[in-house]
C-alpha cells in the first residue's frame, strides 16, 4: 500500500465514520420530536426527562466526535496529516490505520503517558482547533 492508498482508505473510512454519525445524530433529533408530542401522555415524566438529558449528553459527544473527524479529514486534505504534533516525525501507518486521529507518534505517546509532569497528557493526543 502506498502513502496516498493509505491516506485515501483512511479518509474513506472517516467520511463512512462521520456519516454514520450524523444519521445517528439525525435519527435522534427525529425521535426526540416524536417523543415531545408524546409527552402529554407520558404517566412518568421525571423518566422521560432523564432519557432526554442522556440522549442530549449522547448527541454532544457525537458532535464532537464528527468535529474531530471532519478536521482530520481537513488535514489529510491539506497534506498535513500524519506527522506527530511534538517531534515532528512521520507517524507509522500502521499506527494511523489502527487510530487515525493520532496526533502523536507511538514514542512521543509512551513518554507522554510515562511522564505526565510535562504539562502534555494523554488526552493532547487528540485533534483540537488549531491542529495541522
Ligand atoms: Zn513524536
Amino acid at each position: 500500500m502506498t502513502h496516498r492508498e493509505m491516506l485515501q482508505h483512511v479518509r474513506g473510512e472517516l467520511v463512512r465514520k462521520m456519516e454514520g454519525l450524523q444519521d445517528a445524530l439525525k435519527q435522534t433529533a427525529t425521535r426526540m420530536k416524536d417523543e415531545s408530542f408524546r409527552m402529554a401522555d407520558f404517566v412518568d415524566q421525571a423518566a422521560a426527562e432523564h432519557d432526554r438529558s442522556v440522549e442530549l449528553s449522547m448527541r454532544g459527544r457525537e458532535r464532537e466526535q464528527i468535529r474531530e473527524i471532519h478536521e482530520t479529514i481537513l488535514c489529510i486534505d491539506q497534506g498535513r496529516f500524519g506527522v506527530c504534533r511534538r517531534c515532528g516525525k512521520v507517524i507509522p501507518p500502521a499506527r494511523l490505520l489502527l487510530a487515525p486521529m493520532s496526533r502523536l507518534c507511538t514514542t512521543c505517546k509512551q513518554q507522554l503517558e510515562l511522564d505526565s509532569r510535562t504539562g502534555y497528557s494523554a488526552a493532547d493526543d487528540r485533534v483540537d482547533r488549531y491542529a495541522c
